[in-house]
């Protein structure tokens, strides 16, 4: 009989640990801001198929968060009307600016009404930003992906349900640049941004997800009212530090009941 039971018991300790289903939901008024990077299927052995989320796992987020009740912001109407939000608010947001954010994203986040920002990096094009965090994700994994054009950032800006936010020049590591660097990163991305594509873009994701702490101040300096990290967290809108909002990352290894209790506690499990 125990010889029965144990797989059993040792099965459903590694489940409870891996994705701490007892945990209760946070609140329904802390909004959930989530994180994505690509809407691509995995590649065979690829380093970074976490920043691959399926088209049709997409779909079938957006078709559940439609279903559910949930309440689509891009992340500056989030701040901006934080304090009288709607219980089950989320805004989505993309990094970096892969194609295919317009090439797949684009018609389901239409077809479920959904709102997303955008956080391009002005000189997106041959670049292998990998590096920067760690030398040795060399393989040019990301600078291979195909990026979207100034054109079909127009296209999608175009669709009325994108914002535009900046994540840089260069994609830099802000933890690496002393504060002129820095200052040029915030200041000339959002200039050009704005003169390129004539919007306002007043809102910020940090490359990495990486800054000290003395640099949120140069980010509200150079003129941006929010800014997104890559803490996972869910927090009460009435205390949000703007410049430093926590996010859920969506990733692309995680299977639905993940992405389910993500949006129920902001983390797949410990
Ligand atoms: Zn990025």
């Amino acid at each position: 009989m125990i010889l029965v039971l144990l797989p059993a018991v040792f099965v459903l300790a590694w489940f409870s640990l891996r994705y701490a289903w007892w945990r209760p939901a946070v609140s329904y008024h802390y909004p959930r801001i989530l994180m994505y990077h690509m809407i691509a299927p995995p590649r065979r052995g690829a380093r970074f198929n976490g920043l691959r989320v399926a088209p049709g796992m997409f779909a079938r987020q957006l078709r559940w968060l439609s279903q559910q009740g949930w309440h689509s912001y891009t992340v500056s109407e989030l701040v901006a009307q934080a304090g009288r939000l709607p219980e089950k608010s989320f805004a989505i947001t993309f990094d970096d600016g892969y194609a295919d954010n317009l090439l797949q994203a684009l018609p389901l986040l239409k077809k479920y009404h959904c709102k997303a920002t955008l956080y391009l990096v002005v000189d997106r094009f041959d670049r292998d930003w990998s590096v920067r965090r760690k030398a040795h994700h060399d393989e040019g994994e990301l600078k291979k992906e195909a990026k979207l054009s100034d054109a079909q950032v127009e296209e999608m800006l175009a669709s009325g349900c994108i914002e535009l936010g900046s994540h840089g020049m260069t994609h830099a590591n802000f933890a690496a640049l002393d504060e002129a660097a820095v200052r040029r990163e915030l200041v000339e991305s959002r200039r050009v941004l704005q003169e390129r594509f004539g919007v306002a873009v007043d809102s910020f994701a940090f490359p990495f997800g990486l800054y000290r702490p003395e640099q949120v101040e140069l980010v509200r300096s150079a003129g941006y009212r929010s800014a997104v990290t890559t803490r996972e967290a869910l927090e009460d809108p009435a205390r949000w530090e703007p410049l430093e909002l926590p996010r859920i990352k969506i990733s692309g290894k995680d299977r639905w009941l993940a992405f389910l209790l993500r949006m129920r506690g902001g983390r797949r499990g410990w």
